[in-house]
């Protein structure tokens, strides 16, 4: 039996940012439109927004004067100044949830209080926090961690939207032990949780999971990780040709196929992996 998770398909911010780019070019058809890096990651619905005139750019000198749409992970204020400066119309298309993380931020950067960043330093949504909190802050993604931080009497701690929600509380708990007066914003995305909190139960009563999303998708590793410790036949795939039928070959009638997506993956894609499975078992049902 195949159960699919019951979220799936694009997140809120994720679904806004697309609308958001393909009413611009619908409304505009002959002028450029750029999203700054991947608006979705997601090989399949980047190529189909290509062709639709949408174009991935990763540095404004890539692009000619237009629209430029910023995705819904955010920017370095930085870029969106200067992409002004250069004639580009900006869309920002960032998530609210991650526009609220923005603000916490610079409210604390005004009242010169530190901030501690939970969260993957390298990801392009650290990268735009890092730019509104300033030089004051500093980025941690572990308990280990901790103890790189200077001594810091006070601080605000916020976290990456996608960051699992027992992870955050131990990094919570040691950050309490250190600093004397901290401020603390839980700013984990409630679709987030929602999503990690359906992935486990749906993972605990399947045989063998496929957590279906992109690469370089941070959401959907953290769905893998989330899997994979309470069913060990969890495999990641970023579309249906990446289906590895022969990890079907020891599954038995009553067995339960888990399908989970990251919050960057097409409701469609779920359904052609679904299908997929569901060929196979039916052309092997002796076997099963
Ligand atoms: S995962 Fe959450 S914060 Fe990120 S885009 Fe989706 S809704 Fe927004």
């Amino acid at each position: 039996m195949i159960k699919i998770c019951s979220s799936i398909g694009f997140c809120f911010g994720v679904k806004r940012a697309v609308e958001k780019a393909e009413n611009i070019k619908k409304e505009n058809p002959t002028l450029n439109c750029y999203t700054f890096g991947s608006l979705v990651h997601n090989e399949k619905v980047v190529k189909s927004l290509e062709e639709k005139g949408i174009i991935c750019i990763n540095n404004l000198d890539e692009a000619e004067n237009g629209f430029l749409i910023i995705r819904s992970h955010g920017v370095n204020p930085k870029i969106i100044d200067e992409a002004k400066s250069r004639g580009f119309e900006v869309i920002d298309s960032t998530c609210p949830f991650v526009k609220k993380i923005h603000n916490i931020v610079n409210n604390l950067r005004e009242k010169k209080i530190p901030v501690v960043i939970i969260g993957k330093e390298e990801h392009p949504e650290i990268q735009g926090i890092i730019g509104y909190a300033g030089d004051n802050c500093f980025v941690i993604n572990s308990v280990d961690e901790v103890d790189n931080l200077p001594i810091l009497n006070e601080a605000g701690v916020v976290v990456q939207t996608t960051k699992i929600k027992s992870e955050y509380i131990s990094i919570v708990t040691e950050l309490v032990n250190k600093i004397r007066v901290l401020h603390i914003y839980n700013t984990i995305c409630s679709e987030t949780i929602k999503r990690q909190l359906d992935s486990y139960n749906l993972a605990k009563e399947s045989d063998i999971v496929f957590v279906v999303g992109g690469k370089h998708s941070s959401n959907t590793a953290k769905l893998f990780e989330i899997s994979k410790k309470v069913c060990s036949k969890t495999y990641k795939i970023e579309d249906s040709s990446e289906l590895d039928v022969n990890v079907l070959q020891n599954i038995k009638k009553d067995s339960v196929i888990g399908l989970i997506s990251g919050a960057s993956t097409p409701i469609e894609e779920i359904f052609d992996i679904r299908d997929k499975i569901n060929k196979h078992i039916t052309k092997n049902m002796q076997k099963y």
